[in-house]
């Protein structure tokens, strides 16, 4: 039986054997959402090579809380519940570049969080920033300079 799997084993060591709604990196506690290479991983360990796989699974470990806390801000406003007010008071006193924007929209807002847990966990360099909704432009610019 060992024998015979072994061809197939040898071939994807990286992918173990799991449910198949998890991601593939050992450990890793997320959903897998990105289709990488023959594998479904989540898309912190879709984002970085291999090498980087334990490093980032230890990085979303130690961040368990804020994947909890972007489940809870998506529930939230599935019910309607106040998840700006919550969501300005639970970064308050860690960090406010956290907090939404008084613009943001809250699928916007749970992606920027998804963003932000990739970048804690090193899987991501750069931290999102809040996208808002396109406000128009100044209006009268052309106008005014051939005025004056
Ligand atoms: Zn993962």
């Amino acid at each position: 039986m060992k024998s015979s799997f072994r061809g197939i084993a040898e071939q994807k060591p990286k992918f173990e054997e799991k449910d198949p709604k998890r991601c593939a990196a050992h450990d890793c506690p997320c959903r897998a959402s990105v289709n990488i290479d023959g594998g479904w991983t989540c898309s912190a360990h879709g984002a970085v090579p291999a090498d980087k796989w334990p490093s980032v699974t230890r990085g979303l470990r130690d961040h368990i809380w804020l994947s909890e806390f972007i489940d809870e801000m998506r529930t939230m406003d599935r019910n309607n519940g106040d998840w700006r007010g919550f969501a300005m008071q639970f970064w308050a006193n860690s960090d406010a570049d956290c907090q939404p924007h008084e613009q943001e929209a809250a699928i916007a807002y749970q992606n920027r969080m998804r963003g932000e847990l990739l970048h804690r966990s090193g899987a991501t360099k750069n931290r999102p920033k809040p996208r808002l909704p396109k406000t128009p432009e100044p209006s009268g610019y052309f106008f005014n300079r051939a005025a004056t």
